[in-house]
């Protein structure tokens, strides 16, 4: 008798599908379907009615931008931070070979530059705080120290890029975040 393929190691894969409480769509229940919340299980809206709702949120209210953009701006300023280069943050994409800091997932020349301490938790914008991230860690870190993305990232199971101690640069926990914006003279 042949198995279904799902069962022939024993394991049968989560094959749980939610449906999205907006659209209706049905999909697998998993990551990449549905984000996770903040105390991580899933959510209710699939991942694209997430992005659009953002998307006509942020269009509806362009001062709540520009709020949370002058917020951070005075939080950067409060910090201390001077603001990184792009000889700088080139630099860091050396020494992390292209690849994202906390997945490994190679950036081929993108990627989101990452305040290790994040900027509302007292980081500096500066070379020394920062490192480069894919989106989706970025996304995931969000307000997360190094440590605690690391620790999120390891209760998922999901992979830990271990530092590269070929590199003659610091370690990975010593490299730092930005922000790209650099801090406009007064
Ligand atoms: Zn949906
Ligand atoms: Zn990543």
């Amino acid at each position: 008798m042949l198995l279904a393929p799902e069962f022939t190691h024993g394991v049968r894969p989560n094959m749980e599908q939610r449906k999205c409480k907006d659209c209706g769509a049905s999909y697998l229940l998993n990551r990449d379907n549905f984000g996770n919340t903040p105390s991580g299980g899933f959510r209710w809206q699939c991942r694209s009615c997430m992005r659009n709702h953002v998307k006509k949120y942020t269009e509806q209210n362009p001062e709540w931008i520009k709020e949370k953009h002058s917020v951070r701006l005075a939080r950067i300023e409060a910090n201390g931070g001077r603001g990184i280069s792009f000889s700088e943050i080139n630099k860091i994409r050396r020494e992390l070979r292209d690849c994202c800091a906390y997945c490994g997932i190679p950036l081929q020349g993108g990627g989101e530059v990452d305040h290790m301490t994040p900027i509302a938790r007292g980081g500096r914008d500066e070379p020394t705080n920062a490192t480069l991230a894919c989106t989706k860690c970025n996304l995931a870190k969000h307000a997360k120290t190094v440590e605690e993305y690391l620790q999120w990232r390891k209760k998922r199971g999901l992979i830990v890029r271990e530092p590269n101690r070929s590199n003659a640069e610091p370690p990975l926990q010593k490299k730092k975040l930005i922000l790209v914006r650099k801090i406009q003279p007064k």
